[in-house]
């Protein structure tokens, strides 16, 4: 909460004090001052002439009473009694009847302690940080909008070491700059791109660069700026976000976390329908009724794509997905370049140096390096930043995001590199699997330490026996080069074995391919129901089936092993070589992992 919104607080709560010391004074005033009289004494007053100038109300009668000292006015409850006119006529006493002054009363009632309720509302809602004043704008959402000036641009000059997002997003940047042309030609127009990557390696101020380069405003606002406590109150800011934005057209939102608001709507455990869901239809609602020729882009960043929920990724809405990639040895050196401008380095600094004593850096803790560093030269009174200097700051970070479990140690890496070199050169000397495209271990995710990339050669609609073995074999292979060659296996096989076992199991029960005969054991699945944990496949065949088939996926998956295992121990010096490259360079394309593997066998001479 900002101190301004404090104050506001503050305000309102003199307010409230205030409001009820002013009711309980007219209180006091109104009531304070009668004497109360029970109705007995009255009627003795009446019959003793020491009352005056009555005013008998429904309820109530009012007078003066002549006490020792002096008058006062008197207050005494009406009870049911036909005689009292009479009885006031024979002591010739002045009465006057009056209508109940009911006007006080009910603004005592009713209107204060809504005024009251009032008051404490507004006083929850700034509290809740609803921004603004107080309860008017509780809806309206607290997009960030930037406009930059040409001073404080951000450009793509200022983002390194990811390119291919940079690529694919320079069309948006086309389209944002003219919007009619693009259209005229007939263009597709994007609506919504995802940015998908590790917290830190440069979403947002990509979608900022993107805005700069456009030169068009940015709205930013973060996912879980949207979730509120309040039915309601979410899709209200969805609303008006996306009418802010169309007035100022062409223009950028940028949906930070996207994953906070776009989670996959389930059963809540509260009923069906709660508050982010509702907020989230909203959102898709708002997207779908956009008119893309008006020239707004949405841009969304999250590094969990697989809990978002479906529909935001259809067509129309987030459909263009763009990977933002843990920057390798070269994209950290670029990233080290934008940011040590304005910095001054000692003569030995060598970039090249810090860019490989960093790998899994992100560019945010790669800009920490740089900070820290300069800080540290500060503090030792130097005039410009050295080597020694750069080392500390690393060792700082590295410990640093060791804790938060976001680095690999040497040691890993070592397994890594020759777990994926395991795969890659199965696949590569078996022939039929897909060919081998990219390698990297340059971590990916929270899952995945490496990965290969293989491709088919062509589009395929039917696989052969063959091509499935040995796509086995390669999925194997990872865990295989591990026994191989450190004697000892990681968990990092954990996605491999469960992909295999999945292939195993359909080449028995769906494509016959076993020795369990032709038969199908599985049905077709119905792609609607699959997956629902409430209404699993059934099964239709017998426990003893069930155990055959278990065994004879094991006995594929054992093949496959054996052969992967022969071509790993035939190829050792391949495999070292590899995974040397690997660990040099983290990424290694297909050319040149051709240079170090080139197998004997014909398929792969030709793919
Ligand atoms: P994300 O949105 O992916 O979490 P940010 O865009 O907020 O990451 O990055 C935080 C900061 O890290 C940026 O402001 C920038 O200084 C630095 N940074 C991150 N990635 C890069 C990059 N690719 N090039 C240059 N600077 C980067
Ligand atoms: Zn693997």
């Amino acid at each position: 909460m900002n101190p301004d919104q404090n104050k506001k607080v503050q305000f309102s709560i003199v307010w409230v004090l205030v409001a009820m010391l002013v009711v309980f004074a007219i209180q006091y005033f109104l009531t304070g001052m009668k004497v109360d009289l029970p109705y007995s004494e009255f009627k003795a007053a009446v019959t003793q002439h020491k009352v005056q100038d009555l005013a008998l109300a429904a309820t109530t009668i009012q007078g003066t009473l002549a006490t020792n000292n002096g008058d006062a006015v008197f207050k005494t409850n009406r009870v049911d009694d036909p005689g009292l006119i009479a009885l006031l006529e024979a002591n010739g006493i002045r009465y006057t009847g009056v209508a109940q002054n009911t006007f006080l009363g009910s603004i005592i009632s009713w209107v204060l302690p809504l005024l009251v309720m009032f008051a404490l509302w507004n006083l929850v809602m700034t509290r809740m940080g609803a921004g603004g004043p107080g309860v008017l704008s509780i809806g309206k959402s607290k997009a960030r909008v930037f406009v930059d000036t040409n001073a404080n641009k951000i450009t793509f000059a200022d983002v390194a070491g990811i390119d291919e997002a940079k690529e694919e997003l320079t069309e948006v940047v086309e389209f944002l700059k003219t919007p009619k042309r693009f259209e005229e030609l007939g263009g597709r127009i994007p609506r919504g791109v995802l940015l998908v990557g590790a917290p830190g390696t440069g979403k947002t101020l990509l979608a900022r660069a993107v805005a700069g380069e456009a030169g068009v405003p940015f709205f930013n606002i973060s996912g879980s700026e949207f979730v509120e406590m309040f039915v309601g109150v979410g899709a209200a800011r969805v609303r008006d976000l996306f009418a802010q934005a169309a007035a100022k057209s062409p223009c950028i939102i940028f949906i930070d976390e996207l994953d906070a608001l776009g989670k996959a709507r389930g059963y809540s455990p509260m009923g069906g329908y709660d508050e982010r869901e509702q907020t989230l239809n909203q959102l898709l609602t708002e997207m779908d009724g956009f008119d893309t020729r008006k020239g707004v882009i949405i841009m969304g960043a999250t590094n969990r794509p697989e809990i978002l929920d479906p529909a935001l990724l259809r067509p129309g809405r987030f459909d263009r997905q763009v990977v933002v990639d843990r920057p390798d040895l070269v994209g950290r050196e670029a990233i080290l370049n934008v940011h040590i401008k304005g910095v001054k380095l000692a003569p030995e600094v060598d970039l090249k140096t810090i860019a490989r004593r960093t790998p899994g850096f992100v560019g945010a803790d790669l800009a920490n390096i740089i900070n820290e560093a300069a800080l540290l030269a500060a503090r030792r009174r130097k005039h410009d930043v050295g080597m020694a200097e750069f080392s500390e700051a690393i060792d700082r970070v590295v410990a640093g995001l060791e804790k938060k479990k976001r680095l690999i140690n040497p040691r890993e890496k070592k397994v890594v590199a020759y777990h994926e070199a395991g795969h890659a050169v199965v696949a590569q000397c078996l022939g039929s699997a897909d060919a081998v495209q990219k390698i990297s271990i340059v971590p990916r995710g929270i899952a995945a330490l490496g990965y290969t990339i293989q491709l088919p050669t062509e589009d395929r609609y039917l696989v052969m026996k063959k091509e499935l073995e040995d796509r086995l074999a390669s999925l194997l292979g990872g865990r295989v080069a591990e026994e191989v060659f450190f004697n000892d296996i990681s968990t990092g096989a954990q996605n491999d074995l469960s992909r295999a076992t999945d292939v195993a199991r359909a080449m028995v029960k769906e494509y016959g391919m076993s020795s369990m005969g032709l038969a199908s054991y599985e049905r077709p699945h119905n792609p609607f129901l699959k997956g629902d944990a409430w209404m699993p496949n059934e099964k239709e065949y017998s426990e003893k089936t069930a155990a055959e088939i278990d065994a004879e996926v094991t006995r594929i998956l054992d093949k496959a092993y054996k052969s992967a295992k022969s071509v790993l121990e035939g190829k050792r010096d391949k495999v070292e070589a590899l995974a040397a490259l690997l660990l040099e360079k983290e990424v290694v394309e297909r050319e040149e992992f051709l240079k170090v593997v080139a197998c004997e066998s014909p398929a792969a001479q030709e793919g």
